[in-house]
């Protein structure tokens, strides 16, 4: 059975061809620049076909699979003969809202239910529409499932979702916390639980997502009881270019100090120039930051002692510190911790951030093996558990499509 994995954003639409009985990728790729002058890379991967890396024009969604099917079949770089060898396509979707607590098989009812969301997710899910309707003209009949982000946070309990203000806006317009990244934090929490014994119960596990994107959850008995992100991702953690939780007042005091500048801009300044970018000014890259970070002064005056470089190793230290603050939350929150997971680009990646943000949990009595840490291949599992720690430290790469291959084989069958 061969699904077709979508993730489709505003301007980008990623893919990745599965053979599920070995649960192997065919073909990957990403359609970038949508709607603007279109750019494809295509990397067939199961047989050392060439990579296509091309601008091409990507006027919609529709055109973007267009392409990505023809490209999927053709001779030069095909994976497949023909489009009738895709059984099935899964497609993430960020926001579910209240209804959906797992995967479905996409119907009329179920788009409805998922506009129905477009007011609590306006940046994602009608991207994820696009991609689904566009899915569904190219390859008409085959099945479609949907994959949601927050859908392994259905477990959360009401005290941790509910926010504190009118409870009319919970009640009639379903404003509560919802938790994105859910494939993520379910496949990386499912690999801790497996290492630890493989008996989910009595496990307290804080899955740390740290990409562009960037959030915790805190995962008991195998549920996601809490975790960082809310209504929107926009809370929780500083990330690339997000300024996670603040101060509400924030939106107006920006707002008066641009001149009365309207909500819609003042949020952009939150979503799109704040966070690591934000305070380094130099990029939310992490890769950028910490290259520049290394260069700051030490205690000794010795170094860099440019503004660039200190406000770099600001950057770093809020990221850090507020990493280590929610987890010594969720410690407290579970009762106590088995196993802390650093997943994603950062937190695969990054041995500075996994021993800066692991620095502050001694007094948890966690603690990592910087040699470990710092010797640790890429895209491997690798246990980093510092002598003497009372929770496991461990790297998991973490593989959302591979979640949306799986939950679209189990529900197609
Ligand atoms: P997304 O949330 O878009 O899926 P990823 O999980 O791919 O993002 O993570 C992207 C982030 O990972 C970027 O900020 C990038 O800088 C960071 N990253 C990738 N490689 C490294 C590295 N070697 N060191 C530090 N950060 C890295």
């Amino acid at each position: 059975m061969n699904v077709l994995v979508i993730n489709a954003g505003s301007s980008s639409l990623k893919y990745q061809l599965f053979e599920m009985t070995k649960e192997e990728i065919l073909a990957k790729g990403m359609c970038d620049r949508i709607g603007i002058d279109g750019h494809l890379k295509h990397t067939p991967v199961s047989n050392g076909k060439p990579v296509y890396d091309s601008d091409i024009p990507l006027p919609t969604h529709s055109e973007a699979i267009n392409v990505v099917i023809e490209k999927l079949t053709c001779a030069d770089y095909g994976v497949i003969d023909s489009l009738m060898e895709i059984n099935a396509v899964g497609h993430r979707v960020v926001q579910g809202g209240r209804k959906f607590s797992e995967s479905v098989q996409i119907n009329d009812d179920v788009l409805a239910a998922i506009e129905a969301c477009v007011p609590l997710a306006p940046l994602h899910n009608p991207a994820n529409l696009m991609g689904i309707h566009a899915c569904m003209d190219a390859i008409p009949g085959v099945p479609q499932v949907a994959v949601f982000d927050t859908a392994f946070h259905h477990t959360i309990p009401e005290y941790a979702y509910v926010y504190p203000i009118p409870y009319k806006y919970y009640e009639k317009n379903d404003i509560r916390r919802y938790g994105f990244h859910g494939t993520s934090h379910r496949y990386v929490s499912a690999k801790a639980i497996d290492y630890l014994g493989g008996n989910a119960e009595g496990t307290k596990i804080i899955t740390c997502h740290l990409g562009n994107g960037v959030s915790l959850a805190a995962v008991k008995d195998g549920k996601s009881i809490d975790t960082t992100m809310g209504v929107t991702p926009l809370e929780g953690l500083p990330m690339g270019t997000r300024c996670g939780s603040v101060d509400p007042t924030l939106i107006s005091i920006i707002s008066d100090l641009e001149g009365g500048l309207s909500i819609d801009k003042t949020m952009n300044i939150l979503n799109k120039e704040s966070g690591m970018l934000g305070v380094s000014g130099i990029s939310n890259d992490f890769r950028d930051i910490e290259s520049a970070a290394s260069k700051c002064a030490d205690d000794s005056g010795k170094g860099d002692s440019s503004s660039a470089s200190a406000r770099a190793k600001l950057a770093l230290d809020i990221f850090c510190y507020q990493a280590a603050k929610f987890i010594g939350s969720y410690v407290v929150a579970m009762g106590g911790l088995s196993a802390i997971v650093f997943t994603a680009g950062v937190g695969e990646n990054s041995s500075y951030v996994r021993s800066n943000v692991c620095r502050y949990l001694g007094g948890v009595n966690v603690c990592i093996d910087e040699d470990k840490n710092s010797t640790a291949p890429r895209g491997v599992f690798v246990d980093l558990t510092g002598e003497g720690s009372m929770a496991k430290v461990l790297l998991i790469p973490t593989d959302e499509e591979l979640v949306i291959a799986r939950d679209t084989k189990l529900i197609i069958g």
